[in-house]
């Protein structure tokens, strides 16, 4: 009986039902894990290439799944994107951010900055501005610890609300950077008429650029423009040692990559911090 059921369905509407399915199954999951608490957040340190001092590090999701065990969160954030879910997630991706800023503050890294990844529907979220000044007033801290990420992809989509959102933001002390970069549709010119701060190069570009000259040329001449702009230029992706020389040749800024550190989680950091920079540099 279930066969025939099932065949009711048309090979297409089949999928997009399990595919909705699988959505609300994933939605209701989300719910559910935030209050079993198995999210938690891993931090992959950035490294100013001049000095070689920790400037910062990004802050990533990870979900410990009891049957899947560690899901990245390729696997839930696309499909999360434009939920509530995802906003709710957001909030406590916030949270735990400040308190792992307070903390590295306590430790003694009086500079130090996390990055959070937002996605488009978090940066539509009308409480957004609240919710970030309720944590700055809960925490105490100053909102230059905190640097937003968003894609080309969520500035170029709502351009009037995100801007207006972006200058909100701007004007309470955080910073933005431009994630993913040369990937979307934006230019630099275009991105100069919003309150942007950093530009984070797509990995991708960092991969190739040893053997592939299109992906050489296309980060020497980002970077330059990003230096005339008199932004910050960040590389992630960085694997090797050769890529790291070449970026600091062009004067890039910032690195970001397994060859600094793989993003680290809690106890990870805490062997990180003493064994690497203890003094702040790495
Ligand atoms: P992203 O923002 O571009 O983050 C960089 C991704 O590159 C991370 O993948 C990181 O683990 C990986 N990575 C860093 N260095 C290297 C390297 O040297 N080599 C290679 N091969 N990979 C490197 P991850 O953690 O799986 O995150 C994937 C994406 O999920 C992120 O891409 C970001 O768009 C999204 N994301 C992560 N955390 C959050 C979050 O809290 N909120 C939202 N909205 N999105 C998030
Ligand atoms: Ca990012
Ligand atoms: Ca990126
Ligand atoms: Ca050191």
């Amino acid at each position: 009986a279930k066969e025939q059921g099932g065949a009711a369905f048309t090979g297409y509407d089949q999928q997009m039902y399990q595919r909705l399915s699988s959505r609300i199954q994933l939605e209701s999951d989300i719910k559910e894990a935030i209050r079993l608490q198995q999210f938690y957040l891993v931090l992959q340190p950035q490294v100013e290439l001049s000095t070689g001092r920790l400037v910062g590090f990004e802050a990533l999701l990870r979900w410990l799944h009891p049957q899947r065990g560690i899901v990245t969160p390729d696997e839930f954030i696309g499909v999360l994107e434009n939920s509530p879910q995802m906003v709710e997630l957001g909030y406590w991706v916030f949270r735990r951010s400040f308190e792992l800023v307070l903390q590295l503050i306590n430790q003694g890294y009086r500079h130090i900055r996390i990055s959070i990844n937002l996605s488009a529907g978090q940066f539509l979220d009308p409480l957004l501005p609240q919710v970030l000044q309720g944590l700055l007033d809960e925490f105490g801290l100053p909102a230059n610890h905190f640097e937003l990420e968003l894609t080309e992809r969520t500035l170029v989509k709502n351009i009037d609300t995100t801007l207006q959102m972006m200058r909100q933001l701007k004007g309470m002390g955080f910073c933005f950077a431009i994630d993913d970069f040369g990937t979307g549709y934006s230019s630099l010119s275009y991105l100069k008429q919003m309150p942007v701060d950093i530009i984070k190069i797509d990995k991708s570009f960092v991969f190739g650029m040893l053997e592939n000259d299109a992906d050489y040329q296309i980060i020497v001449s980002t970077i330059a423009m990003v230096q005339k702009l008199e932004l910050t230029v960040v590389a992630e992706g960085v694997e090797n040692r050769a890529q790291l020389q070449l970026l600091k040749k062009h004067k890039c800024d910032i690195g970001q990559g397994y060859y600094f550190a793989r993003p680290l989680n809690d106890e990870q950091l805490q062997q990180f911090l003493t064994e690497h920079v203890p003094d702040g540099f790495l």
